[in-house]
């Protein structure tokens, strides 16, 4: 009778380390899993993928707005100003605007690099939705729907429509938003400085299934010093940021 008492307790007690050691498993399993693929909804989940949502804080300069998540129509920043800064071009146009803050943030980081013997210029920075919207149709029409959707974006999902984006160079414009400029000495001054002035690379290399966007090394958004030490400093990106480390969508600043 005793034997078969220890024998039952030494069944229930292997049964009880059997579940445990499972239920072990299954919470890494999880929780790895949670920190991958599942976790993103930008990138695993079918629905999320196709869900358009308008953001609800344009002016934030915290805004994420990507192919997900559009700034509200023909939404226009009110305080866009001409940044002192070198352009490849001369004009006084549209794409040479940006916010204020954006702005001011530039000149400073413009004016660091020149002291390293850095010399950057402006490509092309804000971009309003009517401007998008015929940029766009041209990429279709030029390289058709599936690879104009790799470089350009639909109207109302462009960062250059929020005023905080610019697509930057050298001053020679060599490479100006060409894949080659990644391998330029600007470039490297860009990923290595750019979020001491409170700019982050915001397409990076082996990210585009996150961003939706092949690797730009020129293309910078400015988010203000804090967020773009943290996200630069993780090497994660904005959409990351946002899913993995605040738990919440746009949250207003
Ligand atoms: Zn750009």
């Amino acid at each position: 009778m005793k034997l078969y008492k220890k024998m039952a307790l030494l069944i229930v007690l292997g049964v009880i380390a059997g579940f445990s050691y499972l239920g072990y498993q299954g919470l890494f399993q999880h929780d790895d899993h949670l920190n991958t693929s599942d976790h993103n909804p930008l990138s695993s989940s079918k629905q999320k993928q196709n869900s358009i949502e308008i953001v609800g804080n344009p002016e934030s300069i915290a805004v994420l707005v990507n192919k997900q998540n559009l700034l509200p129509d023909h939404y226009e920043p009110t305080d866009l100003v001409y940044p002192d800064v070198r352009f490849i071009f001369k004009e006084k146009i549209e794409k040479r605007q940006m916010r204020t803050e954006a702005a001011k943030a530039l000149e400073r980081m413009f004016s660091a690099a020149e002291r390293e013997g850095i010399y950057l210029a402006g490509v092309s920075a804000y971009r309003s939705q009517s401007r998008q919207e015929s940029l766009y149709q041209a990429y279709i029409k030029q390289d058709g729907e599936a690879a104009a959707n790799h470089y350009s974006a639909h109207p109302g999902s462009s960062e250059h429509q929020t005023g905080l984006s610019i697509d930057v160079s050298s001053s020679t414009g060599k490479c100006a938003a060409q894949d080659c400029f990644k391998d330029t000495p600007e470039a490297k001054w860009i990923e290595a400085n750019s979020y001491k002035y409170g700019y982050i690379v915001r397409y990076p290399e082996g990210k585009q299934q996150i961003t939706g966007y092949k690797y730009e090394p020129w293309h910078i958004r400015f988010v203000g010093k804090e967020l773009a030490s943290k996200v630069s400093k993780k090497g994660i990106t904005l959409e990351e940021y946002y899913n993995d480390y605040m738990q919440v969508d746009n949250p207003v600043q």
